[in-house]
């Protein structure tokens, strides 16, 4: 069976913002190797400029979604994390959470019947072994 990794929905945005502003600071640099060419040396510092203000607001953006984000205890490995929306994924170990009881029950149902089936075919080759 196929497995859906998720990742955190915060951290996909925060990786996001934090290649903007490498983005921004290469162009800069850019920027500077080309300041023979004047247009071109303006246009890499206008974009490097606009893409760093842009990775603020991603970083503000972040921080106001932060505060409406839903703190729990990871039931996987028990360190407290953050979830957006209905379903997120754990930010420390990627376990795929939920706030939705509907799908609480069938996600986790699932697993846990497979973790189950697992214990039950092991219990059931011990049995065959005694
Ligand atoms: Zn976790």
């Amino acid at each position: 069976m196929a497995q859906l990794v998720y990742s955190s929905k915060i951290n996909k945005i925060r990786s996001f913002a934090l290649i903007l502003i490498f983005a921004g600071i290469l162009l800069m640099y850019g920027g500077i190797l080309t300041k023979k060419i004047e247009w071109l040396m303006v246009t890499f510092f206008i974009l490097g400029v606009i893409m760093v203000v842009l990775s603020c607001v991603v970083y503000l953006w972040i921080g106001t979604l932060s505060l409406k984000a839903v703190p729990i205890v990871c039931p996987n490995c028990e360190k407290p994390t953050k979830m957006l929306g209905r379903v997120d994924a754990c930010m420390h170990c990627k376990q795929p959470l939920t706030l939705d009881k509907n799908l609480e029950g069938k996600e986790f149902d699932e697993k846990y019947n497979t973790r189950k089936y697992k214990k039950e075919l092991k219990s059931q080759q011990k049995n065959k072994d005694n």
